[in-house]
């Protein structure tokens, strides 16, 4: 039950519309921390909750952990779903390392611009 909103038929082509902002200017920040949020969930350890430190896979299944978390589990299985492990060295993942980090630079932005009131971005 859609309201009378008249279908979509633009192609996926057109440029977003920007998130519409309420009158205090928050919209827009309160769209990007969810977005934010969304992605710290994709970025949290399987093992303690928290947002990995140095993020390593055991290779037999998609359960990411900090290296700290799994170093007892190494060449044995995965602490949550017991497929065995077949990596015999923790390899930590670089490249999500960095996204993590990017991560936690965004929220610090976020923060910022949410308890002053500005935009630190420009
Ligand atoms: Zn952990
Ligand atoms: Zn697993």
């Amino acid at each position: 039950m859609p309201g009378n909103r008249p279908p979509k038929v633009r192609s996926g082509n057109e440029p977003h519309p920007a998130p519409s902002m309420d009158p205090g200017g928050r919209g827009a920040w309160a769209h990007s921390r969810a977005a934010l949020a969304g992605l710290e969930k994709l970025l949290r350890c399987s093992r303690c909750t928290d947002i990995l430190r140095e993020p390593v896979c055991l290779g037999g299944c998609e359960h990411i952990f900090c290296s700290n978390c799994v170093s007892d589990c190494v060449g044995t299985c995965c602490p949550v779903c017991y497929t065995p492990a077949w990596i015999q060295d923790v390899k930590i993942n670089r490249q999500l390392d960095s996204v993590i980090q990017l991560c936690s630079k965004l929220r610090n932005l976020l923060h910022d611009a949410d308890s002053s009131g500005r935009c630190t971005f420009c």
